[in-house]
Formats: structure tokens, sequence, C-alpha cells
């Protein structure tokens, strides 16, 4: 794996698409959430103006950007808000794709989710932060591991269940994942390998991470890639990666 800023022009010459990946990418991890009875608070994390600049200016050079997250859409679409018309967001692990305002549904998962979903809302531990609203995958905030919501999974062989260190994510084993979603995208853009380049921080962010040509890991310690950014004071891995992309596309 090679640092960065050893990544050339010659390396990126096909990339077309870039894939960014949110929390640990375009914002610090860790999501506010509290719920107390039926009311939720979730906090709106801001993207910073020099990324919503590098992102302008990338997609000025030539590159298309999506927006590959377990989130919700509602979410993705404030954080994004200024770079919606160029910005395509995939939500909810693979689930969906918004391109300017048409949804492109990759995943449906209202069978195999419905009955596990009740049974989950009735664990009480005070770990448990609450349920982030979602439409088609399951996450629950928590201080920590829940025994109780881990043997629910257990039961669940078509489910998986990734403990991230601050939530479980809940969706359909192989199908409902960023890679799918990316795949999908790809076809309705008319793209291939050899023009993607993705950055991730996490487990989930593997699997697409292999479909693409060049993939960044934003953590070596949780998935690998061609390139790796190491998360270093306050700069965020996003920001390095962008200012690289962009400093070797103008040379
Ligand atoms: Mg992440």
């Amino acid at each position: 794996m090679k640092y960065i800023t050893e990544m050339t022009r010659e390396d990126i010459k096909n990339i077309r698409l870039i894939v960014l990946d949110v929390d640990g990418v375009l914002v610090q991890r860790g999501t506010k959430i509290k719920q107390e009875g039926n009311t939720t608070t979730l906090e709106t994390k801001r993207i910073a103006e020099k990324q919503i600049e590098q992102i302008k200016k990338l997609n000025k050079m030539r590159f298309h950007i999506n927006i590959n997250s377990g989130r919700g859409l509602y979410m993705l679409q404030e954080m994004f808000r200024e770079i919606l018309p160029f910005t395509s967001l995939t939500y909810e692990n693979g689930s969906a794709t918004w391109i300017k305002g048409k949804i492109y549904q990759h995943v449906n998962s209202f069978d195999y989710l419905k009955d596990v979903f009740p049974k989950l809302q009735k664990v009480k531990h005070e770990n448990i932060k609450g349920f982030e609203p979602k439409e088609f995958i399951i996450t629950i905030h928590c201080r920590g591991r829940v025994s109780e919501i881990e043997e629910i999974m257990k039961k669940e062989e078509k489910l998986y269940s990734i403990w991230n260190g601050e939530a479980y994510d809940i969706g359909i084993k192989k199908i409902q994942t960023k890679a799918i979603g990316l795949i999908d995208l790809m076809k309705i853009l008319h793209l291939k390998k050899e023009n993607i380049l993705v950055i991730g921080d996490n487990y989930n962010d593997a699997e697409m991470m292999s479909k693409a040509k060049i993939a960044i890991t934003a953590d070596k310690t949780r998935v690998s890639g061609d390139f790796y950014v190491e998360l270093e004071g306050n700069q965020l891995p996003a920001d390095v990666m962008m200012e690289q992309i962009i400093k070797i596309s103008e040379i």
C-alpha cells in the first residue's frame, strides 16, 4: 500500500467517477442521536466549505462525484445541498441512489426486515441510544455492544449485523451492500471498473472498494486499498485525497 501522495496522473488517467464514503472520510466519525419516547433528536453534520470547493473543482475537471453512505437520503441531501446538481447519493448501504431528483432503488428489503424490526425495538438496554431514521436498513446507535441485539441477529441467517464501534448496521447479506449500489450506479452511468476511484474507512466499504480501479483506505486497520491516507490531526481523509487528485490533474 502506498501513501496517497504517491498517486500519479498516470494512475488516475481513466478515472471518471470518484466515490466517497461520508463518516470518517468527509466528516469525523460519530453520530449524535437521542431517543426519548417518540422524540428523536439527530445532529446533522456539516461538510466543510473547503471540501465543497474541492468537489466543485473536481467536477469542473472531469469527475462525477458519488457519495456512498450508510446514512439516509434526507440527511445526505442536507449535507450536500450545494453540490447536488452534480453529485449522486447512494444511501443506506447501497439500497438506492438519488440522481438529480430521480431515485433508483437497488434493493427491496421489506420482507427481510419486517419481522426482526419489532423484536429489536423491544430490547431495552442502557447502551442503546436510538434507532437512526432509515427506510431500507436498520441502524441502532449504542454506547457499546448489546448482547440481546446480537442474540436476536444470530438467528437471522439472511441478515448481516455489523458493529462498527458506534452502531449496529443491519441489512440483507450479499444483497444490501455499498458494493451492490456502486455496481448498479456504474450501469446507470455507463462506467467500467477502470473508471472508478473509491475512498472508504470501514468494514462495510471493503467490498465496494474491491469493485474500483483505485481503492483508497482512510483506516488501514479496518480496510486495505491501493493507497492509504493517515488520519492526521484535523485534516480529513477526503481533504488530503482531493488535494492530491487536484494537484496531479492540474499538471
Ligand atoms: Mg465511514
